[in-house]
């Protein structure tokens, strides 16, 4: 089996302890993995807050730290075939994303590399003659990064990409559900040349989780996961007072108007909720149709679902893969059961492929007569659309707003004005009109409600990283007077 290691203070280790990692194709375990407690925590989080302050981090220039990002991009964008087929056999995801994805994560670290040098002070007209005052932006500290297993090398390059673009020391913590590209892009830090300590990767479940957010030594948490993990995170960092960014999940709504172009929105909303296997926190999972088109437009969906090829994650013609664990399997599949169970009707898809491997087909449920169904309020992270019709533009906007996440949504319709409405009325972090699930890394990310708070991606999530001082500067050669002696 193949084996893997943390990377703490610029040093390859094994962990305390090791667990095999399954590969969700076969369910056959296929590496081992490290497992880190909490001193192994301790360890990474001693090693970034002695490098957050050394001469060799601390005392570099802005611009030296932008090459050093550039070159680990450059090193991404080199590796991207392997670290793509390790991320295609430890989580499933299938081969076409991984390989698109990667490639587009090296820009990630382009765009995050040229910011180093922007991240600008700034000078105060204060209201005192004799005064300077200005404001210098300085890195935070220990960067705690925790990610979810799906879409780790990207989820991972927009935390590490401002964080280091600040100037801040970050500890990764990758899931421990398919850890391996991590802790193989641990080895691209190395060859970057980082001073040690700087980057620090290592795997573990909710122990490792738990010592690395209430560290005292860390300074900001930025967290991608589920809203409960989120609460415990939120507790934890009551001890060190860390300042948190949460990019929760969501269930967010993909409405389709009469006049949309019905093929395009169809594709459009076929990858917003198949892609990944539905392991997307931006899953356009709630299709809101309008009832004129329902049954043309649920037909298209039928079809494309049910043509879709699924199979072994490593082939290039495999459009739906496994999902990465057992456990998110049947969850699903229960999910399923009690949303049937209130009133909604399957339409094509519903029951686990039998079988090795953690596979699940494309399923459709049509909730128009089960307005109660857990399956339009709970978050699958699966291929699971649930569906819902509405007559008014009103409608669509009260049903698009009936959930308590917050993070993305789409909106597909050729009326202008209509459209204008729609932007202003949904409350979600992100609007697509006429696209779905479009990113860059010059456009912020992020939700709110249960969906999180904070935006990753753009000059924002930099200065997020950041701290303010203010500077007073005196400018008169006049002593201070004695506060004592009266005048
Ligand atoms: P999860 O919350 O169970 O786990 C996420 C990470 O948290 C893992 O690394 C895990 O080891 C760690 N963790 C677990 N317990 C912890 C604790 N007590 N303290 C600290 N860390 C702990 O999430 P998951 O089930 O692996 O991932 C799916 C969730 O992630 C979904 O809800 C999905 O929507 C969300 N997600 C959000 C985004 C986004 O950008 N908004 C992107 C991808 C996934």
């Amino acid at each position: 089996m193949d084996r893997f290691q943390h990377y703490i203070d610029g040093s390859f280790a094994d962990g305390t302890a090791t667990f095999e990692s399954l590969d969700p194709a076969t369910g056959a375990a296929w590496a081992v993995m490290p497992l880190a407690d909490a001193a192994d925590v301790d360890r990474a989080v001693t090693a970034a807050h002695r490098a957050f302050t050394s001469a060799a981090w601390a005392g570099m220039t802005a611009s030296a730290r932008g090459k050093l990002l550039m070159r680990l991009a450059d090193l991404v964008q080199a590796h991207a075939p392997r670290l793509a087929a390790l991320e295609t056999r430890d989580t499933g995801k299938i081969i076409r994303e991984t390989s698109a994805q990667i490639a587009y994560v090296a820009e990630y670290y382009r765009y995050y590399a040229g910011l180093a040098d922007k991240i600008e002070g700034s000078h105060l007209p204060i209201d005192k003659p004799d005064m300077e005052v200005w404001l210098r932006r300085e890195p935070v500290g220990v960067v705690a990064a925790i990610v979810p297993w799906n879409s780790q090398l990207f989820l991972s390059a927009v935390k590490l990409g401002p964080a280091l673009a600040a100037g801040c020391t970050v500890v990764l913590k990758a899931s421990e559900d398919g850890p391996a590209p991590l802790l193989q892009f641990a080895r691209l830090v190395h060859e970057a040349g980082f001073p040690p300590g700087v980057i620090n990767i290592l795997t573990g479940g909710p122990e490792a989780g738990r010592a690395l957010t209430s560290h005292p030594k860390v300074a900001h948490i930025a967290f991608t996961g589920g809203p409960d993990t989120a609460r415990h995170i939120v507790r934890a960092s009551a001890e060190n007072l860390a300042k948190t960014s949460l990019e929760l999940g969501g269930k967010s709504p993909f409405i389709v108007f009469e006049d949309a172009d019905l093929e395009s929105a169809a594709n459009a909303q076929v990858s917003g909720i198949f892609a990944a296997t539905g392991q997307s926190c931006v899953a356009g999972s709630r299709l809101l149709v309008q009832r004129s088109v329902k049954e043309a437009f649920l037909a298209r969906l039928k079809a494309k679902a049910e043509a879709a090829h699924i199979g072994a994650p490593d082939r290039m013609e495999t459009e739906i893969g496994p999902l990465c664990t057992a456990r998110q399997r049947d969850r699903i599949e229960a999910l399923i059961a009690q949303s049937l169970a209130a009133g909604a009707n399957l339409v094509t898809g519903g029951h686990a492929v039998s079988g090795a491997g953690f596979y699940f087909p494309p399923t459709i449920l049509d909730c128009t007569d089960a307005p109660d169904a857990p399956c339009l309020r709970q978050e699958f992270f699966g291929p699971v659309l649930s569906v819902v019709s509405f007559d008014t533009e009103e409608q669509a906007l009260e049903l698009a707003n009936e959930t308590e996440f917050g993070l993305a949504s789409g909106v597909f319709t050729r009326n202008l004005t209509r459209a204008h409405r729609m932007i202003r009325g949904i409350r979600a972090g992100i609007v697509w009109v006429n696209t779905y699930r479009a990113v860059s890394p010059i456009a912020p990310f992020g939700g709110h409600g249960l969906s999180g708070h904070g935006r990753e991606g753009g000059l924002a999530a930099a200065l997020d990283y950041t701290t303010i001082k203010t500077v007073w500067l005196r400018t008169s050669d006049d002593p201070i007077p004695d506060p004592f002696v009266m005048r």
